[in-house]
């Protein structure tokens, strides 16, 4: 990988140990020569695997014997034009130890400089505008070195030999504060007065590595409330950042592999479970028991959060735009949200959204893989024809494979409007440029509708298309991620996917690998009121769910009151006339149905809201909770789930006042041991296959860990998301290892 100080490495290690030779890279990755005594060059392979940097990793090493040829001491040689094609960039990585102790060291010439940066630390996939990894192409083009960075740049014995954005407060980039219309302001040091104008409550956008956030102190009630106001999110959770564990443990729980998680290179957002006795505002995280934490991962982070328990630092942006990271741009779209602009000079080639990682049974899963994980490559079962993926979408990502890797970009966002569109179409461009590949295919969903699939028609051109179904790039894509072929059995849960059939799927039993699937077994289909009405409103999918468990004659519900008795007959109407009511399978709005019937919520404001918040009401006695009945109807020839008589359970326990949190409690354990028993059914017929469990639904903390453990307690292999989101997000890298084997076998 360049830029991670590998071969200054190499020399000092030589040096250290007086041996002879040289280190470079060519196309096959970094090749050493050595010159020396034999226990000495032991001695330097055990330290080169030991003592790696930070960022480094061996993939692959292999040691020949050669003729000695009387090398005098140890050189770098200089790369040649053409070694960028197989090495990659490396992620954006989080400010290192020793650079943070310069920060904050009054004797060093970096004194609270917030660019500092070397070898094992600092901005990169953000600021590459092209390979090879090299200064002029990347954004610190713009600011030629001092002499003392110059010299630390040539020095091999130094951390910043090579270091591409290496600067000083003399050469480097600079803070700047501005007004909220752009005003440039005459402050003596623009980080106080941004930390000034944070203590007062007022709202901050701040450039970070990949865009700007919007900054507010977490612990005012009322300045946060007014970042919702003005930023049209009305519930959906904010991200905080905070100093040190020390200050989030005031706050968050933090288990040890969420320490490990949090103080990673990658620097991700973290879902800790927050404690009850917390002091931010109400309003960071409305109706959830997690926040979403994350370290300062840049030395400016450092210094503007010194003074502070947390602060909120949400994407700079307006609901369903793309984050604004271009300083004229975000002083254009920001305006009437933030209050002032923290900005700097050093351009951002590439807008890089935070990650988001949790824990999942036990192990470290991502919902966003965006800053510090791209574009580091997800291993593929082989070598494949170059394709590239362009995703579903929302959270939208798109996929380019090269060799025996697959590049899953950036996060890029919900694909529905044309800013997004422009931003997907500059991440393919870059990822191309990036990697010097041309694809051989292009992969789409098969929705015939989606912006995605319309952009991959544009691109083509001579390029075969190859239109991949949803809920199998879902299992592709849990497969990959386990480094598995298949086959499997997936089973795929998420909100909305169109399948063979051009019905809305959505809670699928598939078999399959990474060439084809069989559908084996799904829920019911049901009329969904409205069409994409229904997803922004579950009272609908409540009221078509009641429809079919009870008939013509319901009983009353609460849920209802607050709908008009004109709208509830519009819509039973349009149920039975079918009317505007395309069928799903959706697990996702199933959720929403039992939602709406618990009083949970009507309407959402964001994908995923009902189902998450039905989620939070579960507390320690949940597990033991009975389940809900589903039926199990095989006369059609293909398994159907049928959820009514669950729906018909769930409403005699609404007559007998059971709370809410038992309720969500029993269909979460009915909906587990219903996934085991059609688990079970299949493995009858196709014999024992490992279980994939995939698709938005089981970013859903309980039941992803209740269903694993029953799968498991029963003796099937479960294979879970680890390096790619199990919701949309990773849809691309399956899609992108199908279209390759079709491509393969179909020439
Ligand atoms: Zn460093
Ligand atoms: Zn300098
Ligand atoms: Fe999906």
């Amino acid at each position: 990988m360049q830029g991670v100080g590998f071969r200054p490495f190499v020399y000092r290690l030589a040096v250290e140990r007086q041996l002879a030779g040289l280190v470079f890279n060519d196309s096959h990755g970094v090749q050493i020569e050595l010159e020396g005594e034999g226990v000495v060059l032991d001695d330097f392979l055990q330290a080169l695997e030991q003592q790696l940097p930070a960022l480094a990793a061996i993939n692959d090493l292999r040691v020949t014997n050669e003729a000695a040829r009387s090398e005098q001491g140890f050189r770098i040689i200089e790369s040649q034009a053409d070694s960028g094609r197989s090495t990659e960039i490396s992620p954006d990585a989080t400010i290192c130890d020793d650079c943070l102790r310069e920060l904050f060291d009054t004797a060093d010439r970096r004194y609270r400089y917030p660019f500092i940066n070397c070898t094992n630390c600092g901005p990169r996939y953000t600021i590459v505008t092209d390979v090879p990894y090299d200064r002029p192409l990347t954004t610190m083009a713009d600011f030629p070195m001092c002499p003392a960075c110059r010299a630390e740049y040539d020095d091999p014995t130094s951390r910043r030999f090579h270091a591409q954005p290496n600067a000083c407060p003399d050469c480097g980039p600079q803070l700047s504060f501005h007004a909220a219309d752009g005003l440039l302001l005459p402050e003596q040091d623009p980080l106080v007065a941004a930390v000034e104008r944070l203590q007062k409550g007022e709202i901050v956008a701040v450039k970070g590595l990949g865009g700007y956030h919007l900054a507010v102190d977490a612990t005012n009630d009322e300045a946060v409330r007014r970042l919702r106001q003005r930023k049209l999110r009305d519930e959906k959770p904010f991200a905080l950042m905070s100093f040190d564990l020390k200050r989030i443990s005031r706050f968050a729980q933090v288990a040890e592999k969420e320490v490990r998680l949090l103080k990673g290179v990658e620097r991700p957002i973290v879902l800790l479970r927050r404690r009850e006795d917390h002091v931010l505002s109400p309003q960071v995280a409305p109706n959830n028991k997690f926040f979403g934490v994350m370290l300062p991962y840049t030395p400016l982070h450092y210094l503007l959060l010194e003074q502070f328990a947390a602060l909120v630092m949400t994407s700079g942006n307006r609901s369903d735009e793309p984050i604004a990271f271009e300083n004229a741009e975000a002083q254009r779209r920001l305006r009437g949200i933030a209050d002032y602009t923290l900005q700097h000079n050093r351009r951002i080639h590439i807008r890089t959204d935070d990650s988001i990682a949790r824990l999942l049974d036990g192990e470290p899963v991502l919902y966003r893989r965006s800053r510090g994980y791209v574009p580091r490559g997800v291993k593929l079962p082989g070598e494949q024809p170059a394709v590239l993926a362009l995703g579903a979408e929302l959270k939208s990502a798109i996929c380019l494979t090269r060799g025996d890797r697959g590049y899953l970009s950036h996060h890029i966002g919900d694909l529905k409007n044309q800013q997004v569109v422009d931003s997907l179409k500059q991440a393919v461009t870059h990822l191309q440029g990036l990697f010097e590949v041309r694809p051989q295919a292009i992969a789409h969903d098969l929705h015939p509708d989606y912006l995605s699939t319309h952009v991959a028609g544009e691109l083509a051109g001579e390029l075969p298309l190859v239109a991949v179904q949803h809920h199998h790039a879902h299992l592709a894509s849990c497969l990959v991620d386990n480094g598995q072929p298949g086959p499997a059995i997936g089973v795929i849960f998420d909100g909305i996917g169109y399948g063979r059939d051009g019905k809305i799927w959505g809670g699928e039993f598939l078999v399959g690998d990474l060439q084809q699937f069989e559908r084996v077994a799904h829920l019911a289909y049901r009329p969904m009121p409205g069409g994409d009405a229904a997803t922004r409103e579950p009272w609908r999918m409540a009221v078509s769910h009641l429809q079919h468990a009870f008939g013509p004659e319901w009983p009353e519900l609460a849920f209802l009151k607050e709908i008009g008795s004109a709208d509830l007959k519009l819509l039973r109407q349009m149920i039975e006339k079918s009317l505007n009511s395309p069928l799903t399978s959706s697990v996702g709005r199933l959720f929403d149905a039992v939602a709406a019937l618990v009083e949970v919520r009507n309407r959402v404001s964001y994908e995923g809201q009902a189902a998450l918040e039905l989620e939070m009401l579960i507390d320690e006695d949940g597990a033991g909770e009975p389940n809900y009945p589903f039926a199990l109807d095989e006369s059609a020839g293909l398994l159907q789930i049928d959820p009514a008589p669950m729906i018909r359970q769930l409403v005699q326990d609404l007559s007998e006042q059971v709370p809410p949190e038992r309720i969500s409690a029993r269909f979460h354990n009915g909906l587990a041991q219903c996934i085991l028993e059609v688990c079970r059914r299949i493995a009858a017929e196709r014999g024992g296959l490992p279980i994939a469990l995939s698709g938005g639904v089981f970013q859903n903390r309980y039941l992803t860990e209740r269903t694993a453990r029953l799968l498991r307690d029963a003796g099937f292999e479960v294979l879970l998301h680890h390096q790619v989101p199990p919701n949309d997000g990773g849809l691309a890298l399956g899609q992108a290892v199908i279209a390759a084997s079709y491509h393969q076998l179909h020439g």
